[in-house]
């Protein structure tokens, strides 16, 4: 089997190791024989979104979404049309922003953003730096559609995420918009309301960089599994050893929580 994974707009949406979560899903797939097609499209590149299992969306500073902003409102609807159809996507701060209405920068500029996910975003005066720690929503962790359907691959399993976030930008969810869960560590989409991230069918925002998916391994074979359930239904993914990550994993939150 095959996997085509993109990352898009590589030379512009990659902070504190975005691309690290490349190397791991193309990683975790080698390790189970399934073959990683990675592909990167920036600018003007030509983009087939339905033909595609997995887009990744980095983070970027202010001014690298407002040189994005245009080519990726040419592509809106067939990204749209595709999201509506099941594609995974992980998104990472800035990336996750441009998901939504808009952002509006803190000298008050507003960046136009794609509308797939009602979300909107506002600088704030202080920047939200740090590590975070995450209570993952149970119905974040699904498979199913409509009813939560607990992913099916073995190995280690986790209710929460650990990573690091640097953001001006507050986001706030719309009405019934899911967050990814509850911050018990950290400030999240915006420092006030405990909420992290966002979950829209198969789209996962998030403001934890790191990168995000090397200590957090049920993550990333949550995102392997639903974009392998896509193409074979009744196929599940193989148990990895994830002795090592299972211990970055619980370090950190460990850590992390004595000084919460
Ligand atoms: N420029 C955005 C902000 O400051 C996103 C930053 C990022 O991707 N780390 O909020």
């Amino acid at each position: 089997m095959k996997l085509n994974i993109c990352h898009m707009y590589p030379d512009l949406l990659d902070l504190y190791g975005d691309r690290g979560n490349i190397l791991t899903l193309a990683a975790r797939c080698r390790w189970r024989g399934i073959e990683p097609v990675v592909q990167q499209a920036s600018l003007g590149e030509d983009l087939d979104f339905l033909g595609m299992d997995i887009l990744f969306l980095g983070g970027g500073s202010d001014r690298e979404q407002g040189l994005l902003v245009q080519d990726l409102m040419r592509r809106e609807r067939e990204l749209r049309n595709a999201i509506e159809n099941g594609l995974v996507v992980l998104s990472i701060c800035g990336g996750y922003q441009m998901l939504g209405n808009y952002y509006q920068m803190a000298n008050g500029e507003k960046i136009q953003g794609l509308g797939i996910i009602d979300i909107w975003t506002i600088a704030g005066v202080k920047r939200l730096i740090g590590n975070v720690v995450v209570e993952l929503d149970e119905r974040v962790q699904s498979v199913g559609t409509g009813k939560v359907v607990p992913p099916r691959t073995p190995g280690f399993k986790s209710k929460t995420l650990v990573g690091f976030e640097n953001h001006s930008g507050q986001t706030y969810l719309g009405e019934g918009v899911m967050p990814l869960g509850k911050v018990l560590f950290g400030n999240g989409n915006n420092g006030d309301d405990r909420q992290e991230g966002v979950r829209y069918r198969n789209v996962f925002g998030t403001y934890l960089h790191g990168p995000l998916l090397p200590k957090n391994p049920h993550f990333a074979d949550l995102l392997l599994e639903l974009a392998i359930l896509r193409r074979e239904p009744n196929t599940s993914l193989q148990e990895l050893d994830d002795g090592l990550e299972e211990l970055a994993h619980k370090t950190m939150v460990n850590r992390l929580m004595k000084q919460a």
